[in-house]
């Protein structure tokens, strides 16, 4: 008997907005895997396996994922063939199994790598869908990310935040997630911009930090789990007045 690969979206971080089927899957699950770093005494720790824990998934039900931090191709395509490789091998013995990620499984997550690589091999997949982190991003500071006709643009890894200038003049909201690619070229054009921004950095963790003032990222080391909101609609929310710092 052949089992099934969910790819399961575990929603931002806050273990409260999950969706109700994802749950239901991981429940139910033969086996978990989730994707992290290697943390202390050798274990894959981070954001998914925190989620997990919140709802008491028994841990000999869980295998982490080791993801490629390299953007090199071959260092990727080798990771993602170590891990589909453990995850066939339980669907093809029949288990059901969830292969899950923070925010949206489908949405610049190393989950789509492994759904491919099941599909070409014909074994039966299905995604689950999240909120996505940059959704979630705009709910925590009270700002609507798009209104009306307004046009939306979603950037990862931009190697040169110049090119930001001519995106903020076509599209009324521009996000710009894996941000710590940037470092302090990030700081520098908000200042020429002078546009409207959100900073959110690990919204819904532990450590959540919201900023729209340039003056509180002078000194700030930027992690992966933050990203950029450039709209005019930051005025829109209650931090953009008064308050604009928010740490959690
Ligand atoms: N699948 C995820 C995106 C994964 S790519 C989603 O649907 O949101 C990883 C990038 O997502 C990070 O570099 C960061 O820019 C963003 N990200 C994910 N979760 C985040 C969070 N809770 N707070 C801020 N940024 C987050």
């Amino acid at each position: 008997m052949e089992g099934c690969i969910y790819g399961v979206s575990l929603g931002p971080g806050d273990p409260d907005l999950i969706t109700i089927k994802a749950l239901r899957l991981i429940k139910t699950a033969d086996r978990v895997y989730y994707p992290g770093t290697v943390g202390a005494g050798g274990r894959v720790g981070g954001v998914a396996i925190g989620i997990l824990e919140a709802y008491s998934i028994p841990e000999d039900r869980m295998s982490g994922m080791l993801v490629p931090m390299s953007r090199h191709r071959d260092a990727a395509e080798s990771c993602y063939e170590e891990n589909y490789g453990r995850i066939a091998a339980d669907a093809r013995a029949g288990k059901r199994v969830v292969v899950v990620s923070v925010g949206d499984s489908g949405f610049f997550s190393t989950c789509t790598a492994i759904l491919e690589r099941a599909v070409c091999d014909g074994i039966a997949t299905e995604m689950v869908p999240g909120i996505p982190a940059f959704i979630a991003a705009g709910s925590s500071v009270g700002m609507p990310l798009a209104l009306q006709n307004d046009r939306v643009l979603v950037l990862a890894q931009l190697d040169d935040i110049e090119l930001l200038d001519k995106y903020v003049k076509k599209f009324e909201t521009v996000v710009v997630m894996k941000l710590s690619t940037l470092k302090n070229g990030l700081v520098k054009w908000l200042e020429r911009s002078g546009g409207p921004f959100l900073y959110a950095e690990k919204v819904g963790m532990e450590g959540e930090f919201t900023t729209m003032d340039i003056n509180a990222l002078c000194q700030r080391d930027i992690p992966y789990f933050s990203m950029l909101v450039c709209s005019r609609h930051c005025m829109q929310s209650k931090l953009y007045k008064g308050n604009i710092c928010r740490e959690k």
